[in-house]
């Protein structure tokens, strides 16, 4: 008997799909590329096609111009060559999806990257049982656990008030975090306007353009000193420590990422107010997700990928590690 999804090849740049002649978020520009989200270590420009939720092609479009290729919205199902696909909800960023593909009676999941607590800028992250499950493991140690979400808002918004005389400046990539942490805030009842870097600008439209409400948004550059007392400005965590923010009064600076419940990195980065805000599933929903699934194979691309192997075998899992190359979090 063939072994279990052997019409899947794993290679350095990325899956590819035999019978669909397709590969999934290949790091080398590739006749035909399916794209499950938009950072930039999964979708790359220069592909003949790309076979995306119109959502990620809006923001790879966004990134790297117009992109020759075919939307699909979640829960459609197309024929490739052989292959029965279908892109299904990752909850990681808006458009992100997990790929579903059936051949010969073997069901394969890709999931991209992923999370599964609610994120109000995407819908969530749908389980999908399946023969083999191809996930992430970016914060797969046991001592990763993200704590909730509204209570790290919180946080926020108490140092905020409590120092009505300096701004909070929140490092957050581009794409996803930034958007979802406005509107978390928003959800916990703040609406005063946001600052952002310029950096943060065009995505934060392109949220607005696909229906995500981010509320009274205004450019950093260029408000008086006063103005930006009390505010929360937004920035990419490249910006948090350079020139750029000492136009800022007084900035508290905080940091958004799952990295800052490890306090070396929060140092690295100057980063006062650290905020264990993840976009990327932790430990516990990675091993819940793959107890709800059930897979008969675990096959890991990239991260902590050896605690999560170990996980899978004293669960009679099969389990083993793709070595892709390429995929760094730009996103956490
Ligand atoms: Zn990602
Ligand atoms: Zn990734």
């Amino acid at each position: 008997m063939a072994r279990l999804g052997s019409w899947i090849e794993s290679h350095p740049e990325g899956i590819y799909v035999r019978p669909a002649d397709a590969w999934i978020d290949p790091s080398q520009a590739k006749a035909r590329a399916w794209v499950t989200h938009g950072h930039a270590d999964h979708a790359r420009g220069g592909h003949g096609a790309v076979l995306a939720t119109p959502e990620t092609l809006a923001i790879m479009a966004t990134r790297y111009g117009p992109q020759a290729g075919q939307g699909i919205a979640y829960d459609e199902t197309i024929r490739v060559g052989d292959v029965d696909v279908r892109f299904v909800p990752a909850g990681h960023v808006l458009g992100s999806a997990q790929i579903v593909m059936e051949h010969k009676c073997e069901r394969v999941v890709v999931s991209g990257d992923y999370k599964r607590r609610p994120d109000p800028t995407c819908p969530c992250f749908v389980p999908v049982p399946c023969d083999v499950f191809v996930t992430e493991a970016t914060f797969g140690l046991p001592v990763f656990r993200h704590p909730d979400t509204g209570s790290e808002i919180d946080r926020l918004l108490h140092r905020l008030h409590s120092d009505p005389e300096r701004c909070v400046l929140v490092g957050a990539y581009a794409l996803g975090k930034a958007q979802r942490i406005i509107t978390e805030l928003r959800q916990r009842g703040h609406h005063d306007p946001i600052y952002f870097h310029g950096a943060v600008e065009r995505l934060c439209r392109l949220y607005e353009e696909l229906g995500v409400a981010l509320g009274d948004l205004r450019p950093a550059t260029g408000a008086a000193k006063d103005e930006l007392k009390g505010k929360i400005v937004i920035a990419p965590p490249s910006a948090l420590n350079d020139r750029w923010s000492r136009r800022l009064p007084d900035p508290v600076t905080a940091m958004a990422s799952g990295w800052m419940r490890i306090r070396q990195r929060a140092r690295q980065r100057n980063v006062e107010l650290p905020l264990i805000i993840s976009d990327h599933a932790d430990w516990d929903e990675l091993t819940a997700t793959i107890r709800e699934l059930a897979p008969r194979e675990v096959w890991i691309t990239h991260g902590r990928e050896e605690a999560l192997k170990h996980w899978c075998m004293t669960h009679q899992i099969k389990a083993c590690e793709l070595n892709l190359v390429g995929y760094e979090d730009e996103d956490d």
